[in-house]
């Protein structure tokens, strides 16, 4: 773990691994039982919520008929009304069979004016129908006496009702009870857990300073061996060995010194053969910032990405990150799988999701390597396991909420529109609790309500989640709306890097990319 030839004792070294790996599994606690207060306190909002909406549910239906009463209408009255309404149901399905049944065997026939006949002979009928019900039920207003009766009544109702909230509040309270326990158990834990975080960041931070003095002294060896190596004869593979050296070195001192730098990628070479995919890019990408790689087809951007995420193993040069610990580590060190636990998560050009399972599933999926349950919970299915399968259940549905495709949550990805689906992946990234996300073309695909929808969703997640965002995009109107700043590039070399505005009036720029037009 961490760079080569780096600078401290090897004690140091594994002293700060292990701080940081102390300092991952903390947080995942953290995370797990604040998700776990969270299920608490939404078990007793959902009973709060349940139990209301039985008792009103209850007493509206008991009461409803009282009241009709109260209002002037009488037993007769109902009774009356009942039956017309199952009249006018018999009406109007014998109306439907007629129009069918008449319409198949009278073809020539105008079936307007025979339902006209139809429907005046049922108006007479059920004219002779009320009159009927009249004399039966006649209507009768009710007394006082029936009128106290009848208040008397909703009285017990309104009195049953409110024993039933008392018995609801006397439950709602031991409930509460419970999770303040809990909350208060729990709160001091991840207090603790916090501290001891705190405490781990000051030892990382330490390290850091530490190494700085280190890499600096390590530096000016280096430097004076660089220009002697220079100016006398010396073998190409030679000089550029130490140059990577050097500059490696040079970066992370910059990183250590420069908190607001995530990602370093420099002298970043890449060739396939006699192909220069990349060749000699340099550039930062800072912390909280939406960075956008642009360039034409073929340019290098997806080899870039593949570069950083260890798709590929780069020729030379050097990516430096600084990950979710505030550890500064040579990504080259690292294997592709690794990328999550360092705080990487990418999406892919096309859509990989995985079909037979549900949005929520899929989800869920992607948090598995930060699951903090161990084989054995999983073999005997323990409560621990159970327990934080919801949290992370509750987790997913929370982020496809917040993102706005909660509906999409039970069903299968299969089927579902584009834009949705782009959604989707977007929202499992954040599954992995990420710094980073890289985003390979987010907007292919999309028609344009699409793509203006994504695009506030990307600043959305940027925004409140505060992660960094890297990504690679053809659509110019959504690279020049959301990002801070934009990298161009062509035959993978760097020609322009600045704000939206400085690489649209960039002339190089718009030669090799926009067609040099004032179209856009
Ligand atoms: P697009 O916009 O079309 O996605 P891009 O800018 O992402 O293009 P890359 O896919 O990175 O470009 O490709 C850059 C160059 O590298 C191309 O010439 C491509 O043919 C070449 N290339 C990429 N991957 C490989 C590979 N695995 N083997 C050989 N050549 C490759």
């Amino acid at each position: 773990m961490g760079l080569k030839n780096k600078p401290g004792t090897f004690i140091d070294r594994y002293i700060n691994n292990s701080n940081v790996n102390k300092h991952r599994a903390l947080e995942l606690k953290i995370n797990y039982l604040k998700g776990l207060a969270f299920e608490y306190e939404k078990k007793h909002d959902e009973f709060i919520q349940k139990e209301s909406q039985l008792i009103e549910s209850y007493y509206l239906e008991d009461s409803q008929p009282l009241n009709n009463q109260l209002n002037g209408e009488t037993k007769s009255d109902i009774k009356r009304n009942k039956l017309i309404k199952k009249f006018d149901q018999k009406a109007y399905w014998s109306r439907r069979r007629f129009k069918t049944s008449e319409l198949r065997r009278n073809n020539e026939m105008k079936v307007e004016s025979l339902l006209e006949l139809w429907d005046k002979a049922q108006k007479d009928k059920k004219d002779d129908y009320l009159k009927i019900l009249d004399q039966k039920y006649p209507h009768v207003s009710h007394n006082s006496i029936t009128t106290n009766k009848i208040e008397a009544k909703i009285a017990i109702l309104d009195e049953r009702k409110a024993k039933q909230y008392k018995m609801m509040n006397l439950k709602s309270q031991k409930i509460q009870q419970t999770v303040k326990v809990f909350l208060k158990n729990n709160s001091s834990r991840i207090a603790k857990m916090q501290n001891k975080n705190t405490k781990l960041n000051i030892l990382i931070a330490n390290y850091n300073q530490k190494r700085l003095k280190e890499d600096q002294k390590l530096l000016d060896r280096y430097k004076p061996e660089l220009v002697a190596l220079q100016n006398t004869q010396h073998s190409e593979k030679q000089l550029l060995k130490l140059e990577n050296h050097v500059d490696k070195i040079e970066n992370v001192i910059k990183m250590i010194k420069d908190e607001s730098i995530h990602l370093s990628v420099s002298h970043l070479k890449m060739y396939f053969g006699g192909i220069k995919a990349i060749n000699d890019l340099t550039f930062d990408v800072q912390k909280g910032e939406i960075f956008g790689l642009i360039g034409p087809n073929g340019a290098g951007k997806t080899t870039v990405f593949n570069c950083i995420t260890q798709f590929y193993k780069a020729t030379s040069g050097n990516m430096i990150l600084r990950n979710k610990e505030n550890h500064i580590v040579n990504l080259d060190d690292y294997k592709t799988h690794d990328m999550i636990k360092e705080g990487i998560a990418r999406s892919f050009q096309n859509v990989e999701l995985i079909w037979e399972l549900t949005v929520l599933d899929n989800l869920m999926v992607a948090a598995h390597s930060l699951l903090i349950t161990s084989f054995f919970d999983h073999m005997a299915h323990t409560r621990k396991l159970l327990r934080e399968d919801k949290v992370i259940r509750t987790k997913g549905y929370q982020i496809l909420k917040n993102l706005g495709i909660e509906e999409y949550a039970f069903r299968s990805p299969y089927g579902l529109p584009y834009g949705v689906l782009k959604k989707i992946e977007l929202a499992r990234t954040l599954m992995t609790d990420p710094a980073l996300i890289i985003l390979d073309e987010p907007a292919a695909g999309l028609n344009d309500a699409e793509t203006r929808d994504l695009a506030n969703v990307i600043k959305k997640v940027n925004k409140e989640y505060g992660i960094t965002i890297f990504l690679v995009e053809h659509d110019m109107g959504l690279v020049m709306s959301i990002c801070d700043r934009i990298c161009a590039i062509s035959f993978g070399k760097l020609i322009g890097l600045g704000s939206p505005k400085e690489i649209q009036s960039n002339p190089e720029v718009r030669k090799a990319y926009l067609g040099d037009d004032d179209d856009e």
